[in-house]
């Protein structure tokens, strides 16, 4: 084995891809199969909020708004280009990053919910992740990699498994490194039948613990959601369920009574900047890549490839 991966969550995942396909020997142990991780809570559409630092997280995600992008145009990865809006009831300037977006254009006032007064229309990748987690995990493999269920204690504990080890456990680096730094912030999102929605939406006025969003995929709706800082309770709760549909739905009429589907939660590995650097682990190489917040299905492509071409020299 050339490289162990701890992580099988959309940064673990990609990142193993990367190595192994560069044609090293990678093995994943992961605690979850990527299906119970927090990577597939995610809505999951391209951006880049509130993630550092600005000029190394711009050059990430510019390579994965390209990776995405490519795979968008082949059949089965759970990629496609949506167009959306992010709406608001007071002036909303756009991020730094939509300077990457080619088609970023001010919504008219027909494009606006009701009671808003200020959005961007633009398009971007939007994984449904389900599948995308699934196509990774397939591509991982058919380059070769070995994936195994199986928790790590310490990454002391690992010296001499491998030349190279990749650290990719998100939220869990808080205790796992430890690293303090790192603070899960919980999203819990539903999934409903959709009735028609085709563009994702999102309401940027600010309303914490709550962020409103929608994010079709085909015959579902991703509903959203809460940025609910330091709490860790994986178990969906009702009434947070219940808010969510109805902030959903005072927006988006169409999803009054939707059939509701199932539920998913999330912990973010938020991070006052992503950790994507390297240390000695005995005679090898201990690399971190943790720490993506609310951006990591954005990230991911682009922190892969920079730790590919640091272990390949
Ligand atoms: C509700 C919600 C909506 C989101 N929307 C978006 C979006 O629209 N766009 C976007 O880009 N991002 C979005 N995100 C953020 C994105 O999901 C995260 O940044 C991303 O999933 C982090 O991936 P990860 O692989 O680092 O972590 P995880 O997916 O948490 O994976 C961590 C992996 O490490 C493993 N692990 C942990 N501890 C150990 C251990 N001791 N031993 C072995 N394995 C271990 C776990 O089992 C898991 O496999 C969203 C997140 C949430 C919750």
């Amino acid at each position: 084995m050339d490289v162990l991966v701890i992580g099988a969550g959309v940064v673990g995942l990609t990142t193993a891809i990367s190595l192994a396909e560069a044609g090293l020997s990678v093995t994943i142990r992961t605690a979850a199969p990527p299906g119970q991780t927090t990577s597939v809570a995610a809505g999951a559409v391209w951006g880049l909020v509130k993630a550092g630092p600005p000029d190394r997280v711009l050059e990430w995600g510019r390579t994965g708004l390209e990776t995405l992008a490519k795979l968008a145009a082949e059949p089965g990865t759970g990629v496609r280009i949506a167009a959306g809006r992010e709406v608001s009831r007071h002036p909303l300037e756009p991020y730094f990053w939509t300077e990457l977006l080619t088609d970023l254009r001010p919504c008219g006032p027909s494009e606006l919910p009701d009671g808003f007064t200020d959005g961007w229309h633009y398009t971007a990748p939007l994984a449904t992740m389900p599948v995308y987690l699934g196509y990774l995990r397939a591509r991982f493999e058919r380059a070769g990699g070995t994936l195994e269920v199986s928790g790590v204690g310490s990454l002391a504990g690992l010296a001499g498994a491998a030349p190279v080890i990749v650290n990719c456990s998100g939220a869990a680096a808080r205790d796992l490194v430890p690293d303090p730094a790192v603070v899960p912030v919980r999203g819990q999102v539903v999934i409903a039948a959709n009735p028609g929605i085709e563009e994702f939406l999102i309401n940027r006025d600010p309303e914490p613990p709550w962020i409103v969003y929608m994010f079709p995929h085909g015959d579902t709706v991703l509903l959203g959601g809460t940025n609910d800082e330091g709490n860790r309770d994986m178990d969906p709760k009702d009434d947070v369920a219940e808010r969510i549909m109805a902030g959903c739905a005072a927006i988006e009429p169409r999803l009054r009574g939707a059939e509701i589907l199932g539920h998913r939660v999330g912990l973010r590995p938020v991070r006052p900047q992503v950790r994507l650097e390297s240390e000695p682990l005995g005679d090898g190489v201990l690399w971190h890549n943790y720490g993506h917040g609310g951006v990591g299905v954005s990230l991911a492509w682009g922190c892969a490839a920079e730790i590919t071409r640091s272990v390949l020299g």
